[in-house]
């Protein structure tokens, strides 16, 4: 696609949403049989699965660490995730997500109640339209619950930006491609802790102010929908159903 004129027309962005509305959001938990927890995000177009297993003994034994469990993550994106076919395997940017998406998940663990353990966190990116790194944190977290591991509270992600000089929440990969600042952010809801920032653009700091209250407001959406897919799952549903 060629670099539009303007991204947003008549306070409507290219997709008809206003500048504080969040894409479509489906989250679905425990989708996966043969994982001891899982969840599937669509946020737009973004398709995102998350799987966890553990905690078991880790293997091998010489990264065992004897006060706590540690926490593996891997984002990886699918070869046809993208527009141009992604080449497989890790990459720069693949490992820098799969770092901050495991500190943006960390806080929210006991980790230390499984020590000599490993908890291990997989995110598979099937479709990507920007805002993977937050829609694959959501979905772990999700995850993470599903897998029955105890947890201070779930993580709530998403990214909030600038386009056309106006603060707006949710970009796609036109927005993100052809606007001023992306600034993916994760959220522990019920502690108001922010436990995973980055930026790439810049913002005044009253733009920035701004943008983060967004962030907040946007997780606060996403951290319902969490509950309610966690919910759907557990329900106790009557007998006949
Ligand atoms: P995020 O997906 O968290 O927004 P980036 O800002 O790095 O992460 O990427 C924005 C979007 O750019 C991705 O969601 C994806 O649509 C696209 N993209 C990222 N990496 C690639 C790649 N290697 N090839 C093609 N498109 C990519």
């Amino acid at each position: 696609m060629e670099k539009p004129e303007k991204l947003i027309i008549d306070g409507k962005r290219l997709d008809g949403r206003a500048p504080e509305e969040m894409r479509p959001l489906k989250i679905e938990a425990g989708v996966l049989k043969r994982a001891d927890g899982s969840a599937y995000v669509e946020l737009g177009e973004n398709k995102v699965l998350a799987a966890v297993y553990g905690p078991r003994e880790m293997h091998p034994r010489h990264l065992q660490r004897p006060d706590t469990a540690v926490l593996r993550c891997r984002y990886n994106m699918a070869p046809f995730s993208v527009e141009e076919r992604k080449r497989p395997g890790p990459d720069r940017r693949s490992v820098e997500i799969s770092k901050v998406t495991r500190q943006a998940l960390e806080p929210v663990l006991f980790l230390e109640l499984y020590p000599r353990s490993v908890i291990d966190i997989f995110i598979e990116v099937l479709q990507a339209d920007a805002g993977t790194r937050t829609a694959g944190i959501t979905a772990a977290a999700v995850a993470l619950a599903d897998a029955g591991i105890p947890m201070r509270d779930l993580v709530s992600s998403v990214a909030v930006g600038k386009i056309d000089d106006m603060i707006v929440l949710d970009l796609t990969k036109e927005e993100d491609q052809w606007g001023t600042t992306d600034m993916p952010v994760a959220i522990v809801p019920r502690k108001k802790l922010v436990s995973l920032l980055q930026m790439d653009g810049n913002l005044t700091e009253e733009e920035f102010k701004r943008a983060l209250d967004l962030a907040f407001r946007g997780c606060e959406q996403i951290y319902q929908a969490q509950r309610q897919a966690l919910k759907e799952k557990y329900a106790i549903k009557p007998e006949g159903e």
